[in-house]
């Protein structure tokens, strides 16, 4: 089944999530959001999803759009049902030695893993090696800029059910650089969180590399000992893996590394010098699920738990967030609602099928590839719109 062509669709979202409306600091109002089509030579085709946001990812949309045209001349021609040799092809084409430059990789790569699970009749975690499961616990992202704001955050999501919080608490930080006043504006909001938040719920306290200290990141973890549903993640730079297992030794609170997951390489070494209990799974930072499913298969072997997360995505994204979750033998809440809580995709129901959250939880559809469909004259009235056609 040759590959006859490799296509990106631009999509529109509008932000709609707290702290992303305003882009007073970094989180983007706009961010780069792509549907990828990979179509053979006999008519099938299958679609993913590659997106970015330009300050945490480094890739922008003209970047993303140029990447798909150079994996389309890479790929054309190649057999689509070899996605190993596939990957070869791209990584040969663009950034295969360095982090980075992975979204439209990752769109490529679920555009190919849809297609072969549509000829095969099975579904894309059928070719990941089995589900574990096929409905999950939820997990939302909190940006709250205030206390209050952010306890009132936390109970709205425990009510709706969901069992992780993602407790932002780095963004002070990033906007205005390290300080002792700035570390303490931000625990001011994990310890409302805490406050309110039951102890069956993860509070995970994402700093997203802002607390630049490994010494005072122990030394404010100490005070939390009390508090076994809290973890930390990412606290440091991305490279700075002596302090990431630093802070794990020493502060008596769970290590996770979000940024630091680049590639199973990258991997690999975390597990060997003991820097993580756990790692947040990004299928845009990794390249899609070729690379996903070896992380996911070294954080089994040395038990270090795995927690997938949208982009955010649409929901043909978050679909595929449920696949590479159903092949985690971990069961961390999963981070596959950002189409409903992050960004307003516009008026045009241009995806049909994938991930339903009802009742708590997501829902995994039994259905042959990703198990989405794309109404492409609906997508095609979405991208004549731009981003005029949000939402009444
Ligand atoms: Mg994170």
């Amino acid at each position: 089944m040759k590959i006859a062509a490799v296509e990106a669709f631009r999509l529109y979202p509008v932000a709609i999530k707290e702290a992303w409306v305003d882009d007073e600091y970094v989180w983007p109002s706009h961010p780069p959001a792509f549907l990828v089509k990979v179509t053979s030579e006999d008519g099938e085709h299958g679609v993913g999803e590659a997106t970015s946001q330009q300050w945490y990812l480094g890739e922008s949309a003209e970047q993303i759009e140029q990447c798909v045209r150079i994996y389309h001349d890479a790929l054309r021609g190649a057999d689509a049902e070899n996605i190993a040799y596939c990957h070869h092809l791209m990584e040969a084409a663009f950034g295969g030695g360095m982090p980075g430059g992975r979204g439209a990789r990752s769109g490529v790569d679920m555009a190919l893993y849809d297609l072969l699970g549509k000829v095969c009749g099975a579904p894309v975690h059928t070719l990941l090696g089995g589900a574990y499961r096929t409905e999950f616990e939820l997990l939302t992202n909190l940006y709250h800029k205030t206390p209050q704001a952010m306890a009132d955050a936390c109970e709205h999501f425990v009510a709706r059910g969901f069992k992780g919080l993602k407790v932002k608490v780095g963004d002070v930080m990033l906007a205005k650089g390290w300080s002792r006043k700035h570390l303490r504006d931000e625990l001011a909001k994990l310890d409302a969180a805490l406050e309110v938040t039951p102890r069956d719920v993860y509070v995970d306290a994402d700093a997203n590399q802002g607390w630049e200290s490994a010494a005072w990141t122990v030394s404010v973890l100490r005070g939390y000992a009390g508090y076994d549903n809290l973890s930390i993640e990412q606290p440091l730079h991305y490279a700075d893996i002596q302090g990431a297992a630093h802070v794990r030794a020493r502060s008596g609170v769970p290590v996770i590394l979000d940024e630091s997951v680049w590639s199973a390489k990258a991997m690999l070494e975390l597990a060997r010098r003991e820097a993580c209990d756990r790692i947040v799974l990004k299928l845009n930072r990794l390249g899609g699920f070729f690379e996903a499913l070896k992380v996911v298969q070294i954080c089994d072997a040395a038990a270090i738990g795995v927690s997938v997360d949208t982009n955010p995505y649409t929901r043909v994204g978050d679909t595929a967030v449920c696949h590479i979750a159903a092949a985690c033998r971990t069961a961390y809440p999963v981070d596959c609602e950002g189409h409903e809580s992050f960004l307003d995709w516009g008026r045009e129901e241009y995806v049909r099928g994938g991930v339903s959250i009802r009742d708590g939880r997501a829902h995994l559809p039994h259905a042959p590839g990703l198990g989405v469909d794309i109404d492409w004259e609906a997508l095609a009235r979405h991208q004549a719109a731009g981003y005029g056609g949000a939402s009444p």
